[in-house]
C-alpha cells in the first residue's frame, strides 16, 4: 500500500466524481467504485469491475487501498464478536459486532486509545496514541460486514476514543456512512456517543451532522462526575445538559440517548435516581442503564440486580424511558479496551 496517498474508502462521493473527472473518465464510474467498496467490500482497485483502464491507472497512481488485518477475534455465545484490527501503521483498535434479530450493530473506534481518562474505562489507562482517519473508521465497517452473518444496520461510535476529540475525521466518516451514495446508512441508525465535549456538541448542531447523539452522563452530581469523567471539571453537568437541550431543540425535538454506566455504591443509589429524574426532566431522552463491565484492577463493581431495578423503576415512575442494557458478550473481553489489553499481555509473556 502506498501509505502517503489518500485512501479511496475515506473519500466522499463528490471526491470520487472529481477523481473520475481528473482521470478523464465519466462521472458515472464513481457509482461503480462506491458499489465495489461499500456493497461488495472490495479492497483492491484492480478488482473493481468495469472501470476504464485510464481510470484504474489513475486510481492506482493517486489513491491507496488498505484492509486492516484482523489480529484477534472473539465470539460470545450470544453472537457478539469482538475484532482487534491492525491498521497500516501497526496500531490496533477494537470493533464489536452485536447481533440482533436479522441484523448487526457495530461499535466503531474513533481513536487509538483515549485522552479523556474516565476512571471506569480500561481504554483510558493507556492514554491517547493517535486519532483514526475517516478511512480507518470506514475500514472497520467493511471488516465487520465481511465477517458478519447479517448486514450491519446500526453504527455506534462508542468504541475506543472520544469521537468529538477527533471531530473533523469523525464528521467526514459520518457523512460517508450516511450518504445514500456512500455507505448508505440511515442517519437515524448512526449514533455518536460523547463523554461531554460541550463546544463540539454545538458544532454538531451548526454542522447538522447526520447522526444521533448519545451522552455518557454516569453521575448526578459534579462531585461524582468529576471523579469518574475528569472532563466534567471543564464542562460540568449543567453546562453539558444545556448543550444537550440546545441540540434537541435545534434538531426538531430529536431524542437523545443518555448513557448511565452504573457503578455500585458510587452512582446507583435511590437519591441518584431521583436526581437523574430532575436533571433530564422534560428533555425528550431515553436513558440507557449500563451495568459496569468489570475488568481486572478496576476500582469499581457492577451493581446487583435489585439496585438496577429499583433505579430503573424510579425513572419509569417519572415517565422517563429507561432501559437496562445487559452486557453483551459477557464471557469474552467485552469491556472497551479489554481485548487489546489481553492480546498485548499474551504477546508480552510469549516474548
Ligand atoms: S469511556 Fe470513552 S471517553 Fe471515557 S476514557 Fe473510555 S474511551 Fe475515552
Amino acid at each position: 500500500m502506498k501509505s502517503d496517498l489518500p485512501p479511496l474508502i475515506g473519500m466522499s462521493f463528490e471526491q470520487m466524481v472529481q477523481l473520475c473527472h481528473d482521470a478523464g473518465a465519466k462521472p458515472v464510474h464513481a457509482e461503480r467504485i462506491v458499489a465495489s467498496l461499500f456493497r461488495y467490500y472490495n479492497s483492491d482497485i484492480s478488482a473493481i469491475p468495469e472501470l476504464p483502464n485510464i481510470l484504474r491507472s489513475y486510481l492506482a497512481e493517486h489513491t491507496s487501498m488498505f484492509e486492516p488485518e484482523c489480529t484477534a477475534l472473539q465470539q460470545a455465545e450470544d453472537g457478539t464478536r469482538k475484532l482487534l484490527l491492525k491498521m497500516p501503521d501497526g496500531r490496533e483498535v477494537e470493533t464489536v459486532l452485536i447481533q440482533g434479530p436479522g441484523r448487526l450493530t457495530q461499535c466503531i473506534s474513533t481513536q487509538v486509545g483515549c485522552a479523556v481518562g474516565c476512571t471506569f474505562c480500561l481504554t483510558a489507562t493507556a492514554g491517547l496514541t493517535r486519532n483514526l482517519s475517516a478511512a480507518e473508521m470506514a475500514a472497520q465497517v467493511i471488516a465487520g460486514q465481511k465477517i458478519g452473518d447479517f448486514k450491519v444496520r446500526n453504527l455506534v461510535l462508542m468504541g475506543m476514543g472520544e469521537p468529538l476529540h477527533n471531530y473533523d475525521e469523525v464528521a467526514k466518516f459520518v457523512r460517508i456512512a450516511s450518504d445514500p451514495k456512500g455507505m448508505a446508512f440511515s442517519p437515524n441508525r448512526i449514533t455518536l456517543s460523547t463523554s461531554g465535549m460541550v463546544p463540539a456538541i454545538y458544532r454538531m448542531i451548526e454542522d447538522k451532522l447526520p447522526c444521533n447523539l448519545a451522552v455518557s452522563l454516569n453521575a448526578t452530581t459534579d462531585e461524582v462526575r468529576d471523579r469518574v469523567i475528569p472532563i466534567n471539571r471543564k464542562y460540568p453537568i449543567h453546562t453539558l445538559l444545556e448543550a444537550v437541550r440546545a441540540y434537541i431543540k435545534a434538531r426538531g425535538n430529536k431524542r437523545v440517548l443518555i448513557e448511565y454506566v452504573m457503578l455500585a455504591g458510587v452512582n446507583d443509589t435511590v437519591e441518584d435516581a431521583y436526581r437523574l429524574c430532575e436533571l433530564v426532566n422534560g428533555m425528550g431522552c431515553t436513558v440507557n442503564l449500563l451495568p459496569f463491565n468489570a475488568f481486572e484492577g478496576s476500582p469499581f463493581q457492577s451493581p446487583d440486580d435489585a439496585a438496577l431495578s429499583a433505579f430503573r423503576e424510579i425513572l419509569v415512575a417519572a415517565n422517563i424511558i429507561a432501559v437496562v442494557r445487559s452486557s453483551r458478550g459477557n464471557e469474552i473481553s467485552a469491556a472497551c479496551g479489554q481485548l487489546k489489553t489481553e492480546v498485548a499481555q499474551r504477546r508480552k509473556s510469549a516474548a
